[in-house]
């Protein structure tokens, strides 16, 4: 495995077994990890219906972590009925930690990403268009541009503050 994939699921604020089969980290409102129905190993060479899919055009490699929330998302203004909480991303950052260190994978643009920034990089791929993760509700400042970058910041927190 040598990429990490953030997303939303666009869902409630706990899994469906249907989001486990998509992703192989599940995080809920409350911060509780779930795991889904394939390990991360089952997307290093992504054979038909054994796999998870989580970023069209970019499954090969790529662990996908996502946050249950965000249902009915439209803008800053009209949020939805489930918008991420602080405590759940601040959960998937410290699991992404883990995720990188077990996994031996730079906490760099291009291995760890959103699948907005994934989207925008591979244009000609289904994820092109995606928009998660373009707002964090618990950081309603910080610009769609800015994501990834905030988001790679507090994963490289989390991971120097495991080494202590
Ligand atoms: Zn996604």
């Amino acid at each position: 495995m040598n990429r990490i994939i953030l997303h939303w699921t666009a869902g409630g604020p706990v899994p469906t077994s249907y989001e486990k089969d998509c992703y192989h980290y599940l995080i809920d409102s409350l911060g509780r990890v779930h795991k889904g129905k394939f390990k991360p190993e089952a997307n290093a060479v992504c054979k038909k219906g054994m796999y998870a899919m989580h970023t069209g055009g970019g499954n090969t490699g790529s662990i996908g972590v996502s946050m249950c929330a965000m249902a009915n998302f439209r803008n800053k203004n009209n949020q939805g009925d489930f918008p991420i909480t602080k405590i759940q991303f601040e959960a998937t950052m410290k699991l992404c930690a883990k995720l990188a260190k077990d996994y031996d994978i730079d906490i760099t643009p291009e291995m760890v990403m959103t699948h907005y920034e994934f989207g925008q990089k591979h244009p000609e791929t289904t994820s092109y268009g995606k928009i998660d993760i373009i707002f964090l509700p618990p950081y309603p400042w910080i610009s769609k541009e800015d994501v990834g970058s905030f988001i790679r910041s507090k994963i490289r927190w989390y991971e120097g503050a495991s080494k202590e």
